[in-house]
C-alpha cells in the first residue's frame, strides 16, 4: 500500500509513472532488456532525452537561446560549477542573497574561486523570511547574481524575481515545475532531480548560450557547461534510468495540465495547511507570512516534548517522513507536484486530532 509521503528529497514520484516504470521494467519497447540495459547513444534512449528535453522546453516555456542540460553531481555540482563556469569572463565577483543553509553552500563554494558580494541576508532573523528588493543593491561588475528561490529546509520563497544587471543564477532545486517562471529573467537555473523532476541522480541546468563563453580555462570537463550542451548531456554516459524516469515525469505534468495547474494545486496544498496552522494554537509555522513555501511547510509543536509522540503517531496513521531536517529540528511537510490534495486534508485531519488529544 502506497502511503502519503512527505519527504524533502528524494520525494514522492507519481504513482502513475512509477507504475509504468515497473511495467516496462522487464521489456523496454519490445527490446528484451530495460531501459537501464542499452547504450545511451542507441536511437531508442537518444529517443528519451530530446523528448525529455522537449517536454521540459514546453512545460517551462524556455527560449530557443536557452541550452538544457541534464547533468550529474546533483545541485552541489550545479551551485559547485557556477564559479568555474561564470568567473573566466572577466569578473570574479559575485553577488549573493544568504537566505540559509543551501544560499550558504553555494556561497562557500564560490569564495573558494573569487569574491563574493552577500547583499543581504536574512540571518537576523534566524532565515525566517526572504529579503524584499529594497534591502539589497548588487555590485556594479558582478560575474552573476546567485539566489535560492525556494529554502527546502528554513520554508521560505522569495514572492518574487530579482530584478539585476548581471546574469541572474537561480537554484531552483525545490521549486521548479511549480508555477510558471518567466525563464528569460534568468542566466541559469539549475535543480536536483529529486523533488519535482525524478529520481536522485540527475540535476537540470538551464543556461543562456551567452554565458557559455565564460568558464575558467582549467575547469574541470565534467563541469562544464559548454561541453555538455554541445555533447547534448552526454559527454560521458548519463544516468539513463533517472533521465528516463525524469521524462515519464514531464509527461505526467504535461498531462495533469503543465505548471499552471501545479501553481494552481500548490497555492490550494499549502494555504490549506498555513490555515491550519494559524487557526491552531498547538502548532504554528516559523516562518514571516509573506515569504512562506508554497513547497516546504515547516512547523514546531507547542510542546518539543511531544515531538516524538507526533512522528510515531504520523507514521502509523500512513503519513511519511514528516520530521524536519536535523539542523532545525521540529516538523516539515514537502508538498511537491506529486504530493495529492488528499495527502494535505489527510495531515490536516491527524494533526486536528493530535491537538484535540495531547494540546
Ligand atoms: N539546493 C537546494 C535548495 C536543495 O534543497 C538541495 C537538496 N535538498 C540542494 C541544493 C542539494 O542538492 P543535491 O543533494 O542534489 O546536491
Amino acid at each position: 500500500m502506497r502511503k502519503f509521503n512527505f519527504c524533502a528529497g528524494p520525494a514522492a514520484l507519481p504513482e502513475p509513472v512509477l507504475a509504468q516504470a515497473q511495467q516496462e521494467l522487464l521489456d523496454w519497447q519490445g527490446l528484451g532488456c530495460s531501459v537501464m540495459e542499452v547504450s545511451h547513444r542507441s536511437p531508442e534512449f537518444t529517443a528519451v532525452a530530446e523528448r525529455a528535453e522537449q517536454d521540459l522546453r514546453d512545460l517551462m516555456a524556455i527560449p530557443d537561446n536557452y541550452k538544457v542540460l541534464f547533468l550529474q553531481g546533483g545541485a552541489t555540482g550545479q551551485f559547485s560549477a557556477i564559479p568555474w563556469n561564470l568567473f573566466g569572463g572577466g569578473s570574479k565577483k559575485a553577488d549573493y542573497i544568504h537566505t540559509g543553509q543551501w544560499a550558504n553552500k553555494a556561497i562557500n563554494e564560490a569564495r573558494r574561486y573569487g569574491e563574493v558580494n552577500v547583499v543581504a541576508s536574512s540571518e537576523d532573523r534566524n532565515f525566517s523570511y526572504a529579503p524584499t528588493a529594497d534591502a539589497w543593491r548588487e555590485s556594479d561588475n558582478a560575474a552573476y547574481f546567485h539566489y535560492t528561490p525556494n529554502e527546502t529546509i528554513g520554508g521560505v520563497e522569495f514572492p518574487y524575481i530579482p530584478d539585476v544587471q548581471s546574469p541572474l543564477v537561480a537554484d531552483m532545486s525545490s521549486t521548479i515545475l511549480s508555477q510558471p517562471i518567466p525563464v528569460e529573467k534568468f542566466g541559469f537555473i539549475y535543480a536536483g532531480a529529486q523533488k519535482n523532476i525524478g529520481p536522485s541522480g540527475i540535476a537540470v541546468g538551464i543556461v543562456r548560450e551567452d554565458l557559455l563563453d565564460r568558464a575558467l580555462p582549467d575547469i574541470p570537463r565534467s563541469l562544464s557547461w559548454k561541453i555538455a550542451a554541445e555533447a547534448q548531456s552526454m559527454d560521458n554516459t548519463p544516468p539513463t534510468f533517472a533521465w528516463y524516469l525524469s521524462g515519464l515525469v514531464f509527461q505526467w505534468l504535461k498531462a495533469q495540465g503543465g505548471v499552471e495547474a501545479m501553481a494552481e494545486l500548490s497555492l490550494k496544498k499549502s494555504q490549506m495547511l498555513y490555515d491550519f496552522l494559524d487557526r491552531s494554537g498547538f502548532f504554528s509555522s516559523p516562518v514571516q507570512k509573506e515569504s512562506r513555501s508554497r513547497m516546504n511547510v515547516p512547523f514546531v509543536l507547542a510542546d518539543a516534548r511531544l515531538d516524538q509522540q507526533f512522528l510515531k503517531e504520523s507514521e502509523e496513521a500512513g503519513l511519511l517522513n514528516l520530521k524536519g531536517h536535523r539542523s532545525v529540528g521540529g516538523m516539515r511537510a514537502s508538498l511537491y507536484n506529486a504530493v495529492p490534495v488528499e495527502a494535505v486534508e489527510a495531515l490536516v485531519a491527524f494533526m486536528a486530532d493530535f491537538e484535540q488529544r495531547h494540546g
